[in-house]
């Protein structure tokens, strides 16, 4: 078969509604990860549905427990070719937030797939049941393709914890490194920059929270007996912030900032237009830092945002000073933040401003920022293999704007990661109403399709390129 053969398989499979089965058989699963009595159809995604369709794929399946006592189990599987040049490795989640179903559409059931016009609604379609869905029937096709010799081997991580945060998926990639030791990473999740054009992003941005509190005394004191005399908390912590961050948004402490945007991560958001969607809402084009575009804000600086922000009850607001302020906040930082010493730098800014008296509480940093080098070989063949297949530009992202757990494959797995998404921004992923475009799956497809057939050709000598390209760092 042809690569013009397996895109037209691509677009009959499609057509034939044996795609929209499969994900329907796989929706109907309502596996909600928050909710511990769900165990038993997570249990069944992973033995049911998962399991009987890698084998039929060839694959060895094991189901092995979270590396985190009482936390979701992880199903790992590998379809190994003898002599095989080199191995990819993929990921998905079979997890589901909330399927909150008392607010979708009049007569749509989170746990089953309806199609309307272009739309596919049900919990899971777009985040991320599928997304893997659309990979393994890439994989099938082109396997079909190739008489069942795919030339590459092909490893894969199925999380069902994802949305509670990934716990154990590191300690997973670390204890079973040898077991998923692989050359390339690629994986579906997240929305691409807009509908219609093919997104490839190479990491994410980090995620950085903490609290900050002035707490002055014990117990509110009536205002009319000790107004002007007891300084006021909410005061003092406006005050804090707004030497952390000016009134446009403008991250004010150095050490906050990330280093300079490179030129060619510049050149590569030059051409992505954001905030472009029907139910978009209206970008401030003043907030953040000046000078930078829209998508450099999103994708290649640093945000210092106030989430929450108390002092006395708003509820029931009392004439008397409160003693106690507290603003949760966080930050979104890129690669190159020096997001270990954040802490730190906050702490030296507050004190030289003469705010000893805020307490930096639980700062917490639960993902890393991640971005595969934008000049690495497989950038390129990613960009070109999604070209031959969709005569599209793809979107290149240096970075997802949200946060993934890239760092257990980019860091602990040390792999080169592309993300390919299958989902679109206004897909309300994780809100009543999650849907997928039959469009964009059925580009998404063929796109696959095309990725995994390119790979078979060409995949072996990017990784001679590549390690050709490590040699000449190294004696450089
Ligand atoms: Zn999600």
């Amino acid at each position: 078969m042809t690569r013009e053969e397996l895109m037209q398989a691509a677009s009959d499979y499609m057509a034939s509604g044996a795609f929209l089965e499969t994900l329907a058989r796989r929706v109907s699963y309502p596996t909600e990860s928050l909710v511990a009595e769900r165990a038993p159809q997570i249990m069944a995604y992973l033995t049911e549905e998962m399991v009987p369709s890698l084998q039929a794929l060839g694959f060895e399946c094991r189901i092995v427990d979270n590396p985190v006592a009482g936390k979701w189990p992880f199903l790992l599987a590998r379809r190994i070719e003898p002599e095989a040049p080199f191995t990819l490795l993929t990921y998905g989640h079979g997890d589901v937030v909330l399927g909150d179903e008392a607010n979708w559409l009049e007569g749509v059931d989170p746990w089953k797939v309806t199609p309307d016009g272009d739309r596919w609604y049900g919990r899971g379609t777009a985040d991320n049941k599928g997304q893997h869905t659309i990979n393994l029937a890439a994989l099938m096709l082109v396997l079909k393709a190739k008489q069942g010799r795919l030339g590459y081997n092909l490893k894969l991580i199925l999380e069902m914890g994802e949305e509670t945060g990934s716990p154990g998926l590191d300690a997973l990639c670390a204890r079973y490194s040898d077991w998923l030791a692989a050359d390339l990473f690629i994986a579906s999740d997240g929305p691409r920059v807009v509908a219609e054009r093919p997104t490839l992003f190479l990491g994410s941005r980090g995620v950085f929270n903490v609290e900050l509190q002035v707490k002055l005394r014990e117990g509110a004191h009536h205002s009319g007996n000790w107004g002007g005399l007891l300084a006021n908390p909410g005061i003092r912590l406006a005050h804090a912030l707004s030497s952390i961050v000016d009134a446009r948004g403008r991250i004010l402490v150095p050490g906050l900032r990330p280093a300079m945007l490179p030129e060619q991560v510049r050149y590569l958001l030059s051409d992505i237009a954001l905030g472009t969607g029907p139910n978009d809402p209206a970008i401030d084009p003043d907030w953040n830092e000046p000078g930078l575009t829209a998508a450099e804000k999103l994708y290649s600086w640093n945000t210092f945002d106030v989430l929450a922000f108390t002092t006395g009850n708003p509820d029931k607001p009392a004439h008397a000073i409160p003693p106690v302020a507290r603003a949760h906040c966080h930050m979104r930082y890129v690669p190159g933040s020096d997001v270990d010493n954040f802490p730190r730098y906050l702490r030296e800014h507050l004190d030289a401003h003469g705010f000893e008296d805020v307490t930096i509480v639980t700062p917490d940093h639960c993902f890393t920022a991640t971005r595969l080098d934008p000049s690495d070989p497989w950038v390129a063949w990613g960009e070109a293999s999604i070209a031959r297949t969709t005569g599209k530009k793809a979107a290149i992202l240096p970075n997802f704007g949200g946060g993934l757990p890239n760092a257990c494959f980019s860091e602990t797995l040390g792999l080169p990661t592309l993300w390919v998404p299958h989902s679109y921004p206004a897909c309300s992923q994780h809100a009543p109403n999650e849907h997928l475009l039959q469009s964009v799956a059925q580009e998404a497809l063929q796109l696959m399709a095309g990725m995994l057939w390119d790979l078979a050709e060409q995949g072996a000598a990017v990784c001679r390129q590549r390690e050709q390209h490590a040699a000449t760092a190294i004696v450089a």
